[in-house]
């Protein structure tokens, strides 16, 4: 039993093969255009093809796209936006740099998502939207979401960043908000290294929203005669980054389907298993699986064990409340603490063969 066995990340960065992707970076490194360009419009086209999706806007992170959706929905300082703990720190730090108040909405303790009921009861008359973060890969309860947003006349900005190709009853993910962002951050489902994406559901509002993502300035309209009537950013994406998020849509479907099919494994697998169980998916909902979320009795030691197997498993991020700059916007939330506790993230991608899937279950039921 002293074979040396090969570790199983939790995340890795996935790259088409280097004899499609180094020829086509070749072109555009040397073609003379590599900022915003063909490239970047193309990418543009075939996402939106792809996910189902209109009216996006490439952009140099997820972060940027974030900040992009929240200045289109008329967040401005002192604004409180609804928001969950639960995710990446970018989701909660662009609320700050807006200068807007975050919220922090309960979570279901069994998901990790934003609970509807906790969403509406925090809705104030300085409310301007709701953030929802698909957590792990899980749709959250967006039909639930999406309504108390109508009644109550507030934004919905959904954040796929770990849900690319996910599904909520037959809809693609990033539909159902008034806004959707995506990253492609080196680690998520698909990287162009850096860059991300925006989702609007309002065509009238492309025109402003590409102001903002380049200083504010208006493309095609000469140097000498265009006018900046709202600051902007440098948020655009690059040819660079565009012809390698190009590539890496040429091979995403297999990569996906790959996630979706371990999550649905490790699904039968752990139902059933004492002490665990895995995140409950509502009927009609396909999640991206990009993390799987396994709730434990005893995190630690399924940690303990599958490390001593060459598993790496955790819990990835830390509850944004956690942080200094964001504790004093916190109340009590014991689904969240609930759910920290017994989460534990297990490999789930599509780096993970049948051997792989196999060496982890047999590692959790024999524990
Ligand atoms: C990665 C991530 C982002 C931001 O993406 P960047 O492309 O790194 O700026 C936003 N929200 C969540 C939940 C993320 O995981």
């Amino acid at each position: 039993m002293s074979k040396e066995i090969s570790t199983i990340p939790l995340v890795k960065v996935a790259m088409p093969p280097r004899e499609v992707l180094l020829p086509a970076l070749e072109a555009v490194l040397y073609s003379g255009m590599i900022s915003e360009g063909e490239y970047v419009y193309r990418f543009e086209d075939r996402f939106a093809e792809m996910f189902k999706l209109n009216n996006v806007l490439a952009t140099s992170s997820g972060t940027a796209a974030l900040h992009l959706a929240m200045l289109l929905s008329g967040v401005e300082a002192g604004h409180e936006v609804i928001t969950t703990s639960m995710t990446a720190e970018p989701t909660n730090t662009t609320i700050l740099q807006m200068g807007a108040i975050p919220v922090f909405a309960d979570v279901d303790p069994l998901t990790g998502n934003l609970s509807p009921v906790a969403v509406e009861a925090a809705i104030t008359n300085r409310t301007r939207a709701i953030c929802v973060v698909h957590y792990a890969g899980y749709p959250a309860r967006l039909n639930e979401l999406r309504e108390i947003a109508d009644r109550h006349d507030l934004a919905l900005i959904e954040d796929c960043a770990h849900a690319l190709g996910a599904e909520y009853n037959g809809q693609p993910i990033g539909s159902i908000g008034d806004y959707a962002i995506y990253s492609f951050q080196a680690i998520k489902h698909m990287t162009t290294v850096d860059g991300g994406l925006l989702m609007m559901k309002d065509p009238s509002q492309m025109a402003e929203a590409r102001k903002l993502r380049w200083f504010g300035l208006a493309k095609g309209v000469p140097r000498t005669e265009v006018d900046i009537t709202r600051v902007g950013y440098k948020y655009n994406m690059h040819n660079v980054a565009a012809v390698i998020g190009l590539k890496q849509l040429d091979g995403i479907s297999p990569l996906l389907q790959r996630h979706y099919e371990n999550g649905r494994y490790f699904d039968g697998v752990f139902e059933g298993v004492s002490g665990l169980s895995p995140a409950p998916v509502q009927p009609g909902v396909k999640p991206a699986y990009w993390l799987y979320t396994l709730l434990a009795d005893d995190a630690d030691e399924v940690e303990r064990l599958l490390a001593a197997r060459g598993v790496m498993a955790s819990k990835l991020h830390r509850p944004n409340h956690l942080h200094s700059v964001f504790k004093s916007f916190a109340g009590p939330m014991p689904g969240l603490d609930e759910f920290y506790k017994r989460l534990i993230h297990i490999p789930c991608g599509w780096w993970v063969s049948d051997e792989d899937r196999a060496r982890i279950v047999d590692t959790l039921k024999r524990g």
